[in-house]
């Protein structure tokens, strides 16, 4: 069923506690930790506790708990101070996107010069 936790999927087994991640963050529909490969010296991955395949799919089956992510996004940024500086909120979609983890996740990156991309 839609939103219902998937047996193969890596960040619904992040959100049951089954393998590790280094938490920053954690609200009743949300959870934030480090990117294990970051791409800058902040890159924190808000993830809604339920499973959506993507962005798009969780805002249209869950509008509240993709706002929660996006919330949470904002927080991130504020608690590890890139909000002043600015940050960039990533939402790859897709595999030609890049997309490589099938459950809905924001990329929240700071803390460096971030080339603007559009
Ligand atoms: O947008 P994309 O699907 O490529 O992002 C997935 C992200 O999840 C990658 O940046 C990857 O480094 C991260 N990841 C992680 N912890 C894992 C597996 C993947 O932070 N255990």
């Amino acid at each position: 069923m839609a939103g219902e936790p998937q047996p193969d999927c890596l960040f619904c087994k992040i959100v049951a506690g089954e393998i590790p991640a280094t938490i920053v963050r954690e609200t009743e529909t949300t959870v934030a930790f480090r990117d294990i490969s970051p791409q800058a010296p902040t890159h924190v991955l808000v993830i809604p506790r339920v499973h959506h395949p993507d962005a798009a799919s969780l805002a249209a089956a869950d509008p509240g708990a993709a706002a929660d992510v996006l919330r949470e996004a904002g927080e991130v940024a504020a608690q590890e101070k890139v909000d002043g500086t600015g940050y960039r909120i990533v939402f790859n979609t897709g595999p030609g996107a890049g997309q490589t983890v099938f459950h809905a996740h924001a990329h929240v990156l700071g803390g460096r010069d971030l080339q603007r991309l559009v």
